[in-house]
């Protein structure tokens, strides 16, 4: 348990949900950890959790609003004062906005750039000088499946999560002479909040549960851990040449043929 030791890494979204289990699955392979998330509490319970569950961990919760380049900046400042310079970044924080693209508001489409494709800008443009001067960083973006196929009614998220493969690959290519690595993790159903709000926003909850438990190949939806786990492998040093990719996470949905 210590592919991350000696490294400071920066989860934004960390107080619940794949942040959360992403930044505990850093702790406990030894990484000192700072939670960037909007909702202080959470983060705070969270960060405690950790802290208790693993002995000697390194955590911090620092609220973090990351449609606000400023807020990220002083995050990035805070883990450095903290525990030294960031040597990995994950973008984490995201919502679902799943609109009708013709009745949609311009609030709801400005939302939902401003959280999954600018807080990732703002998380990357905060790391980068630091990690391009010591030459060593890695990022990890997660993106979604809707960042490759496309499920009618979830607009416009898909279209931001296409950015994000976009940003990873076009950042991934730029800093890769610097030994800068960027990359994205693009999970399918994985059960968190945000799902069972999906669900509890459907006419039949339990129906859409089901129907959703039907889909993957593997009649299962995917856990936070199972992301973690991933996050973990591109962040350490066992990545070196895995740069401007993405890893999907879905049981094997994507590549599903549907007849
Ligand atoms: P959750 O909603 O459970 O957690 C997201 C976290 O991000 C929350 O703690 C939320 O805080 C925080 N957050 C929201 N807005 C901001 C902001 N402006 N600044 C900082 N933090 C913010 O989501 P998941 O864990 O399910 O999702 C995490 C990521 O994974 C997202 O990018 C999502 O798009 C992606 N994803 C999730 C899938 C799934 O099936 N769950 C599938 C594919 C991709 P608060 O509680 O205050 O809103």
């Amino acid at each position: 348990m210590n592919r991350l030791t000696d490294k400071v890494a920066l989860v934004t979204g960390a107080g619940r949900g794949i942040g959360a289990a992403i930044a505990r699955a850093f702790a406990a392979e030894g990484a000192a950890v700072v939670l960037a998330e909007l909702d202080i509490a959470t983060a705070q319970a969270t960060a405690r959790e950790i802290a208790g569950a693993i002995g000697n961990a390194k955590v911090l919760a620092v609220q973090t609003d990351v449609t606000q380049s400023a807020s990220v900046q002083a995050a990035v400042s805070e883990a450095q004062k903290a525990f030294g310079p960031v040597d990995v970044l994950v973008n984490n924080a995201g919502i679902n906005v799943f609109a009708d693209p013709l009745t949609m508001t311009d609030d709801d489409w400005r939302r939902c750039f401003a959280v999954d494709l600018d807080g990732v800008w703002n998380g990357c443009r905060a790391v980068l000088p630091g990690m391009i001067e010591r030459r060593a960083g890695s990022i990890v973006n997660i993106a979604s499946t809707h960042a490759f196929q496309i499920i009618p009614g979830c607009f416009p998220y898909p279209v931001a999560k296409h950015g994000v493969i976009g940003l990873t690959r076009a950042l991934g290519i730029e800093y890769a002479p610097k030994n800068v690595r960027v990359n994205a993790i693009a999970p399918g159903y994985i059960e968190t909040q945000l799902t069972h709000d999906w669900w509890n926003a459907q006419p039949d909850p339990e129906a859409a549960r089901r129907a959703t438990l039907e889909l993957p190949p593997m009649k299962r939806i995917g856990k936070p851990e199972e992301v973690a786990m991933t996050a973990v492998f591109l962040a350490s040093d066992e990545a070196p040449f895995i740069n401007a990719s993405c890893i999907t996470i879905d049981g094997g949905r994507t590549a599903l043929h549907h007849e």
